[in-house]
């Protein structure tokens, strides 16, 4: 199976326009590529809202720091796209960068309040480059509806305020986090693991679960996150944060919780890692 690429904002357009003009409704799945289960359940997912689902394949230097893995994130389009066409994505965008920030581009969308916390705080700028290349997806397919993993949670929230924010025609869907058999939630960044750091990596899950089912059972939030921090420093990991918050707002929590949101990221040796999961625990 061979997917259809458009490199170009006019080669899209064109796509998109004559699906349009057939009246067919159109998914967007946004990822940066090396394309694992949890961006397939993406396109899944989309394919069952849409008649037609666009995958974009964008490296967004905008959203990585200046030491961070810019040059080094795994890059294989070719099996990208195998991949995806089995998963039913009918076109790839993979614009290149010259194409997504012509010389002279020098706009910013930045999200006040959401993207300065948890994420926001140890990576700066890179919410505004989230949000500055998502606007330039929805804009340039225009789709229906656009897909975003759970996975990235704060990341979800930033992007439905400043489609609400700036009225964006498109809905916004949240997908469940995919995870590997022993619970680590896969990531492209995975791969960066070495064989002693993948067996660690579960525990965050692990982790983050059970304060997940002792907030669920009344205790306090404070407590749970503390608890949550001191067990992911024993197990190894460099934890940037952990924190109890609203499911929506982000907003702190402190005592008792109804529902909320635990949300994690560390590192392990090189690599970092985020996991969260909801209060009550789904399922
Ligand atoms: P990325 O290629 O890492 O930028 O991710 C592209 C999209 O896939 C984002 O919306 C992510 O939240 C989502 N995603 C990444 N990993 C997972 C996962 N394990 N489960 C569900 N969605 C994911």
């Amino acid at each position: 199976m061979t997917l259809d690429i458009a490199r170009t904002v006019r080669d899209l357009r064109a796509r998109t326009d004559s699906w349009r003009d057939a009246g067919e409704s159109i998914a967007l799945v946004p990822t940066m590529g090396a394309i694992h289960e949890g961006h397939r359940s993406l396109a899944r997912l989309a394919s069952g809202m849409a008649d037609r689902v666009v995958t974009s394949l964008f490296v967004n230097p905008l959203q990585f720091g200046p030491r961070e893995d810019f040059h080094a994130y795994p890059r294989d389009e070719a099996r990208d796209a195998q991949v995806l066409a089995e998963a039913g994505s009918d076109l790839l965008y993979a614009p290149d960068a010259s194409e997504m920030y012509p010389r002279g581009f020098s706009t910013a969308v930045h999200v006040g309040d959401l993207s300065e916390d948890l994420c926001g705080a140890s990576r700066p700028n890179h919410f505004d480059g989230v949000a500055t290349v998502v606007t330039k997806l929805l804009l340039q397919c225009a789709p229906d509806k656009a897909i975003f993993g759970e996975k990235d949670y704060q990341q979800l929230l930033v992007i439905k305020r400043f489609v609400r924010d700036l009225n964006i025609p498109v809905e916004i869907i949240g997908g469940p986090i995919v995870r590997e058999p022993d619970g680590l939630a896969m990531s492209s960044r995975n791969a960066y693991l070495s064989a002693e750091e993948r067996k660690i990596a579960p525990v965050l899950h692990e982790i983050i679960q059970q304060a997940a089912a002792d907030l669920a059972q009344g205790r306090g939030a404070d407590d749970a996150a503390e608890s949550a921090r001191f067990k992911l420093e024993a197990a190894g990991f460099r934890v940037d944060y952990v924190a109890v918050r609203d499911p929506e707002t982000l907003a702190p929590l402190h005592g008792p919780v109804t529902t909320a949101r635990v949300l994690a990221a560390v590192h392990l040796g090189k690599t970092r890692l985020i996991d969260n999961m909801p209060v009550p625990p789904a399922g």
